[in-house]
């Protein structure tokens, strides 16, 4: 009941000069475009507004940045403060992630314990690496995970001691202010963390050619980042690092030995929750042909039980999609299935917001999806007994590498499976749910990412340049 009264009061619509950029960004902002936030759940929510960064912003921006040259104990102490910060801050950010970015409560929750451990996590791993920043980082992060991703990538590379040009996704601004605003209030200076929300275009094309970077972490869909890599390779000296989270073609294989009821759990967890608008949700299922019919009967029972609707209520399973172009995009590719018959079990979505009914889609394989579809679309496809090895062979044909999932009860199976596959992370009889911070590192290979994983022990030496610190 309190969380319902926390809810309920932080609904009020955001007063637009709170959320202007300005007094949130240590250089003037001349005044961009205004981006209008609207509830996903619910377009006629003005969640509030966004001003845009014009190229002379970005310039102003590299002109004033700088390395945090703190020692290392006091960044940990204002990183720590920034994460107690965002947990006694809680009901806030979770307003804006339910109102902008369209999360359940579950899945907001998730978001914020992502974040508030990378923070963490960061500023504990930055004291045992003595050194040196490599200078100043473009921190680019996509909309799906706004809070965590973003303050993932920053506290990386502050806790490196770098100075940051973030640049947050066009569609979730404003979770990145209220992130930043709370940096800031922790001690991070405000030329050492700059915001610098607006298009990728103009904004993102600027912090990825320009010699005065040092590095770019990156976040987001495989085309930019190749698009970035091009940008780097002209404008920016040959040892500044690129790293690279990107999409994926995630599979999972079912033989007949595995558990039927938590199959379809994991299935339903990995293909629909945070509406599939994961980058490491399942795209293609492979079931083995014998079991097929009676699993599916089951998983389609199991959907038709989630509940779709408005982030805000408890019940939701789930939430919308991100925005109205994402939802068109789905439903062409969805009556395009239909009409090629392929479409096995589709589940009613409400009619006002950007919603889209979880559906099943039949494939041959992997080798018939020919791009990462975003959303709350499974593909599936059978095999038989002796054909492991031809789906571990099409799995990773896509040349994506992200997750995957196994679900079977057979000795050495998981190391026949493991053993082709080349994927970053596999995962055997659960569900294939992202990250664990410190625990179980996240990252792709091939097509979906550079390397190092977030949230292990690589990651922050890549934030560093290569030479020790002189002993004082
Ligand atoms: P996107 O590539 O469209 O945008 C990501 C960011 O790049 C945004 O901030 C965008 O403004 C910026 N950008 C766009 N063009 C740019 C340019 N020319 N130069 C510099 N920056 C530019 O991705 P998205 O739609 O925001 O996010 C969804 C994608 O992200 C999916 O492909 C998903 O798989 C991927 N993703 C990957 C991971 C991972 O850990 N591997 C995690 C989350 C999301």
């Amino acid at each position: 009941a309190r969380d319902l009264a926390r809810i309920e009061a932080a609904r009020a619509p955001f007063r637009a000069h709170q959320w202007q950029a300005g007094p949130l960004i240590a250089v003037g902002v001349t005044g961009g475009e205004a981006h209008q936030v609207l509830n996903p759940a619910d377009p006629a929510d003005v969640v509030g507004q966004v001003v845009l960064c014009a190229a002379e912003d970005v310039e102003a921006a590299l002109a004033a940045a700088r390395v945090w040259d703190a020692p290392a104990t006091e960044r940990a102490a204002v990183l720590n403060r920034a994460a107690d910060l965002y947990e006694a801050r809680f009901g806030e950010l979770f307003a804006v992630l339910a109102r902008e970015a369209g999360k359940t409560p579950r899945d907001a929750v998730a978001e914020l314990r992502e974040a508030v451990d990378f923070l963490r996590y960061y500023a504990a791993r930055g004291l045992d690496d003595e050194r040196a920043a490599r200078g100043v980082f473009s921190c680019i992060s996509p909309w799906n995970f706004p809070l965590a991703i973003f303050s993932g990538q920053i506290g990386a590379a502050l806790a490196a001691g770098n100075g940051v040009l973030a640049k947050p996704a066009e569609a979730t601004g404003l979770v990145a202010h209220l992130a930043v605003q709370m940096l800031h209030e922790a001690g991070v200076p405000r030329d050492v963390l700059q915001l610098l929300p607006g298009h990728g275009a103009v904004v993102g094309a600027a912090l990825t050619g320009d010699a005065r970077v040092n590095g770019v972490c990156f976040t987001g869909s495989t085309a930019t980042a190749q698009r970035i890599n091009r940008a780097m390779a002209k404008g920016m000296a040959a040892d500044a690092p690129l790293i690279a989270e990107t999409g994926g073609l995630n599979a999972m294989i079912v033989d007949s030995t595995a558990l039927p009821e938590q199959v379809v759990r994991d299935i339903i967890a990995s293909a629909f929750q945070s509406a599939g608008q994961r980058c490491s949700a399942l795209r293609c299922v492979y079931i083995q042909e014998d079991i097929a019919p009676s699993l599916t009967r089951m998983l389609f029972g199991a959907m038709d039980e989630l509940t779709l609707g408005n982030p805000w209520a408890h019940e939701t399973d789930v939430g919308p999609v991100i925005d109205a172009r994402a939802q068109a995009d789905f439903a062409a590719y969805l009556d395009q299935a239909q009409a090629e018959g392929r479409i096995l079990h589709r589940v009613n979505a409400p009619e006002t917001g950007h919603f889209i009914g979880p559906a099943v889609v039949q494939v041959r394989g992997l080798s018939d999806l020919k791009r990462e579809i975003f959303g709350p679309v499974l593909h599936v496809a059978t095999f038989k007994a002796d054909q492991i090895d031809a789906v571990v062979d099409a799995v990773n044909a896509s040349g994506y590498g992200l997750t995957f999932g196994l679900h079977t009860r057979i000795d050495g199976r998981v190391e026949q499976v493991t053993a082709r596959l080349k994927v970053g992370n596999a995962y055997v009889n659960r569900n294939q749910i992202g990250a664990i911070v410190g625990s179980q590192p996240f990252g792709g290979e091939g097509l979906s990412g550079t390397g190092p994983k977030a949230g292990g022990p690589s990651y922050l030496p890549r934030f560093k340049t290569v030479e020790r610190l002189e002993s004082p």
